[in-house]
Formats: C-alpha cells, structure tokens, sequence
C-alpha cells in the first residue's frame, strides 16, 4: 500500500493522478502533521506533496531502522522532482520516485550512492538496440532487485553492446533458483515472470520465397511454423527478406506487414552469391538464383548462421538465420578539462559504455560519470597504440566501448589508431570535444576569426623536416598558426625554430596567444608580440597561437579580422 499525503490543491490533483495510476494507494487529506504519522504505520511507502524540509521534520520521530521503515518520497509543488528522503533501498523510495515520474514526468532526485551515477532503467535496457521486453517479465522486483545490490543473474547477453549494469548483477550461464534474472534470448521457451524479466533481442532474420498467388495466411503459416517449430520468439524478429521479383507479391507483403517487420529485397545477382545448404536448380531457372528464402535471410542477417533451412508449403518457403551482433566503439572528446566544456553526447556515451578506455587521467575526470559497474581499462602516457588495440578489441567481442580522449578524441588523438585497426564488423560514433585550440581561443579573443592551421610540433613520430615544411607553408600562406604539443621536458627547441620560421614573413609585433591548462584550476592566459614572446613559456600543456600577419590586439584581447573587405580595404 502507498499512501498519498496531500494538502495543496496541486498537490492533491497530482495524488488523484497516481491513484488513477496505481492500484495500490491510499489517499491521506488534512494536515500533514496528523496525516503523515497515520501513513507512516499503515503504508508499505509514502509519497508526500510537500516540501522536503517539512517532511523531514515529520519523519524524523518516526523513524525506526532502515530495513523495516517506508520509503518516503517527497514531490515539490510544481511537480518537478520527487526526492526520495528515506528508505532509498530498502523502503523501496528510490524506485517510487522514479515510478512517480512515471506518471507525473520530472525527474527523479536519487542522492544515495551506489545510484549516483544512476543504473540503467530495466524498462529502457536494449532499447536502443532494439530489444523489446517479454510481456509477463518483472521488472518490478527484478528492478528493485538490481537497485538494493541484491545477487541478480544475467544469462544471453553476450555479444551485445548493452550499457553497464551494476556489479550485484553477474554473468551466468542460465538463472539460478530463487534468484532474480535477467535474461537475453530468442529461445521462446524461455518465458518471463517470477522474479524474471526477458528481453527478445533483434537477432532473427526470416527471408521468404514464393510462387506467385500466395496467399497472406499461407506464408503467415509458413512463418509461424518455421518460427514455432525451431522454438523461436517472433518478438525477436528484426526483419524479414526476399528477392527484388517479389515486390510485388501481395500475400507474401500482406503476411510480412501483419507483424510489423521491415522487408528488404535483393537481386537475384546479389542472392545468387551467397551460398546456401538447399540450392534449386528448378529455383535458378525461374528466379536466377538457387536459393531465395535461405539466401536472403544469410545476406539480412550478414552471414550469421542459418537457425531454420528451407521450409516449404505449397506457394512458399522460409528459412530463418541469426544475426551476429554488432560490437559498439564510441570515440569520445572529453573537452579541455572544465565539466562544463564537456558536451551532453560525450555524458550520454560514457553512460552508454560498458567499458571505458582511455589515458588514465582522462578516465579519472570523468569516472563520476560512469554507471557503476562500467569496466574501466586506463594506461599511462605513451601507450596510445596499445589503448587504440584494447577498445577494437572490445568492440570486436560485441561490447559498447567508449574510447576517452581529451579534447577532441579525433585531433592528435585517439580515433586515427583506433580507426586505422577497426574493420566493418563493429559500429562506430564519433562524439566531438571542444579541442585545446577552441578553448584557447574563446580565452585569447577572436585569434581564429580567419584561415588558421593547427599544427602538432611533436617530432616523436613525425620528422621535423616535414613538420617543418609544413610551417613554412603556414608562414606564406599568412595563417593563424595553432601550435598543438610545442614542447615538452625533452622536447625543448621546436617552438623557437617554428616561430622564428614565421617571423621571418610577419610583422615583430604580430601577436602571440598562449594559454596553460585552459578550463582547468591552473588556467592562464598571456598575450605577447611575436618579437618578444619567451618560446620557453610554454610546456606540454600549452596551445600557442600565432596571428597572421592582419591579427591584432584591441583591448588586450587578441583579434583576426574577418574579411580584409569588412574593414573597407580594397
Ligand atoms: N585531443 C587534444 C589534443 C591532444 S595533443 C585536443 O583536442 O585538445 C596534446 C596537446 O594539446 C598539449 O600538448 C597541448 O598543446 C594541447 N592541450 C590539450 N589540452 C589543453 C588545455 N586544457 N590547455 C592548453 N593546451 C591543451
């Protein structure tokens, strides 16, 4: 039983609404004061339409042990957040508060610590992989379960690129008795309820042949027999397959958007490459392929194994593969250093991963972001080709790999090696940072306002003599020069040797930007001209900027005009 403590009007419209909701309430009006303390004795958990603070100050006397307590949520007037203000776990509050979003929307303010990072909502696993939840699963007790860190088993899950789940939740070959479960599969034997929720993954692909005429109940029959007869859920049907020659085949395109899966045709070319166990040579000269149903499901499903062979009825045959999932390597900038400089996607990623690999102080500003239970894979400096490797790799046996770098994860970073090693069987996002030269920059002025080039003066893997000419480049061409690594402990003369390159074309006083730890506690920002500006100045740590020969410093901020025509110069 939940009890519903109203005394605003609001508050009471909001109670209404989750009694229409829920079947379980009991509606408490009149003061609080005498209300609460009824509630707090009759309910197995409270949700007050009051202030935080009030309600504190009517719990605080009632509470006993946090094993036997109600949880106690409390919503604010506006409906905006339910903050659940005790019994989190074991008096259930974290999962009403989310519950009570459920139905009023706005969010729920979970503050106990193995949710800080929040677990991923059972209703919303998979979702974006296409798993759809058996109906029948409990994902009441196996939510709650998960939540209060509870021995939960996961079974099926391999090889699909899932978020991280907590660590109570392990690995398991099938459920155990009296143990709540979450389970992965296709197998439609496998059926929810009783601490169990199943989720039908997107792994089958039915391609379908048929002679013309065909009806919809006869390939629908064919289907379900095929399906029904291997024991496999048509819920985890992805999609179906045929030959292009059918396109018009009504029964056949009736039967397949009675069940809502998309159909994909392919030529008789395209079908007649992939090979099959039960060619036709009778098929072959009809259509121009041996082989229509079990072809096309092999090429939907991307040469996953066939689970059914050919069936056929008199107008139609099916064959069912499985599909082979699809690791997931997101490759993510994690801006300059500020958590503010950090955008949303790159949050949403490192939220999406199961496993986190990056340098090791990357990792470290942003682990407060990761689910718990995320595996965090770090290594120190230099080992770049090694961290590039390990997140591949990952990706490769199926899972969701967030690969961290600072910045942007694609500028002299991350992305290229890991890139460079990735074949077509994994899927990659790129998520963008704020790079050092934009952060720089926003602290400098306006210094990007023209043509610029970003330039690396690290010469441990590129020779300076290219580096170099590439200078000489930005030196004619009159660019805005971002100098990216322009020194370091062992690395000490290349920031002298590129400025001097670029003195020689511009003007002594062209300014130069150079800011250390930009977005970050040790920030500074220092403006000089190019005649007087101390290469040793800078470390590894350092973004410096040269004008072009048309930048300049108003106001102590360093500006590149836009266009030469803005400023009415011929
Ligand atoms: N991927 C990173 C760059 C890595 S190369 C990005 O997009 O920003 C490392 C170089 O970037 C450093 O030597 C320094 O020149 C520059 N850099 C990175 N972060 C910086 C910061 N917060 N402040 C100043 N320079 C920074």
């Amino acid at each position: 039983m939940i009890g519903l403590i109203a005394t605003t009007a609001s508050g009471r419209g909001a109670a209404q609404r989750l009694a229409l909701a829920w079947p379980d309430t009991r509606r408490y009006e009149g003061s609080a004061a005498q209300s609460l303390p009824r509630a707090f004795a009759e309910c197995d958990a409270v949700v007050c339409f009051l202030a935080v603070g009030a309600t504190v100050r009517l719990v605080a006397p009632l509470l006993a042990s946090k094993h036997s307590d109600p949880g106690v949520v409390c919503v604010d007037e506006a409906l905006r957040y339910a903050v659940p203000v005790a019994g989190a776990h074991g008096g259930g509050a974290n999962e009403l508060a989310r519950r009570v979003t459920l139905v009023l929307g706005g969010e729920a303010v979970i503050t106990t610590a193995s949710d800080a990072a929040g677990c991923v909502a059972l209703d919303e696993f998979g979702a974006d992989l296409g798993f759809a939840v058996e109906p029948g699963s409990d994902l009441a007790a196996v939510g709650a379960a998960v939540l209060s860190g509870e021995r939960v088993t996961l079974t099926g899950a391999t090889g699909w690129p899932l978020p991280a789940l907590p660590p109570n939740v392990v690995r398991a070959a099938a459920p155990e008795d009296g143990v709540a479960a979450i389970v992965v599969s296709d197998d439609a034997t496998v059926t929810a309820g009783g601490r169990r929720v199943v989720y039908r993954p997107p792994s089958l692909v039915v391609g379908l042949g048929a002679s013309r005429g065909v009806t919809a109940t006869e390939a629908g029959d064919l289907i379900g027999r095929a399906l029904g007869g291997a024991g496999l859920s048509p819920r985890s049907v992805r999609q179906a397959a045929t030959v292009d020659l059918k396109a018009g085949e009504e029964g056949l395109l009736t039967a397949v958007r009675a069940r809502n899966w998309p159909l994909t045709f392919y030529s008789a070319a395209e079908l007649a490459a992939i090979p099959v166990p039960n060619p036709s040579e009778t098929v072959r000269a009809a259509v121009g392929t041996p082989s229509v149903a079990e072809a096309a499901a092999l090429l939907a499903a991307q040469a996953g194994p066939l689970v059914v062979t050919k069936q056929a009825s008199a107008r139609a045959t099916v064959a069912v593969a499985r599909v082979r999932p699809r690791g997931r390597l997101a490759v993510v900038g994690i801006g300059p250093g500020a958590r503010d400089l950090i955008t949303p996607r790159a949050v949403a990623e490192l939220r999406r991963a199961s496993v986190v690999v990056g340098l090791d102080q990357y990792v470290d500003q942003v682990a407060d972001l990761l689910r718990p239970g995320t595996t965090v894979l770090s290594s120190g400096l230099g080992r770049e080709q090694e961290r590039a490797a390990t997140a591949v790799a990952q990706a490769d046996e199926g899972r969701a790999v967030a690969l961290v770098g600072s910045g942007d994860a694609g500028v002299y970073a991350m992305a290229s090696p890991a890139l460079e090693q990735a074949d077509g069987t994994i899927d990659v996002t790129g998520v963008p940072g704020v790079t050092a030269a934009l952060a720089a920059a926003a602290l400098l002025g306006a210094p990007l306002g023209h043509d610029h080039a970003m330039i690396s003066l690290s010469d441990l893997h590129t020779p300076w003599a290219a580096i170099e000419r590439r200078i000489t480049a930005v030196a004619q061409a009159d660019l805005v020069a971002c100098f990216y690594n322009p020194a370091s402990r062992e690395r000490t003369w290349q920031l002298g040797r590129a400025l001097s390159i670029l003195a020689a074309s511009r003007p002594p006083d062209t300014p130069v930007g150079w800011v250390r730890d930009a977005s970050r506690a040790a920030e500074t920002v220092s403006i000089a001209a190019l005649a007087d500006f101390d290469p040793g100045l800078a470390d590894m740590r350092t973004l410096v900027i040269v004008g072009s020969s048309r930048s300049k410093v108003v106001a102590g901020r360093m500006v590149t005009p836009r266009e030469y025509r803005w400023a009415g110069t011929p």
